[in-house]
């Protein structure tokens, strides 16, 4: 069964509900073009649908985070985007929240790629600050394998085959069909300019026509379930970790001395 949404419990609900859970999920994501076939919405879809999918009774699911670090994406209509310092105090505050009903172990189940570097300094910050321990987990990180055997690469890309699977598989209405031939022609090949090693243009304007890198058209409902389920599993295992420690146990070491 999924495991239980805080928003729609009652604050009476919510207080066993917080008592009981081990972990909080926290589903971020993001708005912003994800090429002429995908909804905007496809990051925080993405992290939702994953979050829904487990099937485990110690984790409590927070509201989603929808619009996300997404100005590299500016340049299509429809993205919206908060800076770098506002995600990050806004996540921080929402888990200082969480934090004071008791609830300290969250894992950031997190759908797009311009929110890592904010998650990772929460995630510092709460665990130096000894308020909580914040993982943040990507859902396609550990997917290498997988996105190697079905597409023949071994990057993800954007609106690629990975993301239009897993829209196709959770909410297949909302993909384009008839812009996916397009959706191809317009790509680019890699993520960023490259020169010796350095990204020297990184706005997805630069390197791709229509916003979208890698080939939409080698995505599948089928291909979508098989990466949903290997997130999940990963996601399972992730919570297995969380929830078994102790939080006192997850706090910085102590100084080492000289
Ligand atoms: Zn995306």
């Amino acid at each position: 069964m999924s495991p239980p949404l805080l928003a729609d419990c009652s604050t009476a609900a919510a207080a066993d509900l917080l008592d009981d859970a081990d972990v909080a999920l926290l589903p971020t994501g993001a708005t912003e073009q994800h090429g002429p076939h995908l909804p905007l919405g496809t990051d925080t879809r993405a992290a939702r649908g994953v979050t829904a999918r487990l099937d485990r009774e110690d984790c409590v699911v927070l509201p989603p985070l929808a619009v996300g670090v997404s100005d590299h994406h500016r340049q299509f209509s429809g993205t919206l985007s908060v800076s770098p310092e506002t995600f990050e105090a806004y996540v921080r505050e929402t888990v200082e929240s969480l934090a004071a009903h008791g609830l300290r172990k969250v894992v950031v189940v997190n759908g797009h790629g311009g929110n890592d570097d904010a998650l990772r300094r929460v995630a510092r910050r709460l665990r130096a600050a000894e308020t909580a321990f914040v993982v943040p987990w990507n859902w396609w990180s550990n997917l290498t394998d997988e996105h190697e055997e079905l597409f023949g690469r071994d990057h993800v890309g954007h609106a690629g085959a990975a993301e239009t699977s897993a829209v196709s598989a959770l909410a297949p209405d909302l993909v384009d069909e008839k812009r996916v031939g397009e959706a191809d022609a317009g790509a680019g090949d890699v993520w960023g300019v490259h020169v010796g090693g350095a990204m020297v243009l990184d706005d997805a304007a630069d390197f791709s026509d229509n916003g979208v890198v890698g080939v939409p058209s080698d995505g599948s409902a089928e291909a979508g379930e098989r990466l949903l389920d290997a997130a999940v599993a990963d996601l399972d295992r992730v919570c297995d970790w969380l929830g078994s420690r102790a939080f006192a146990s997850l706090l910085p070491a102590e100084h080492q001395g000289r």
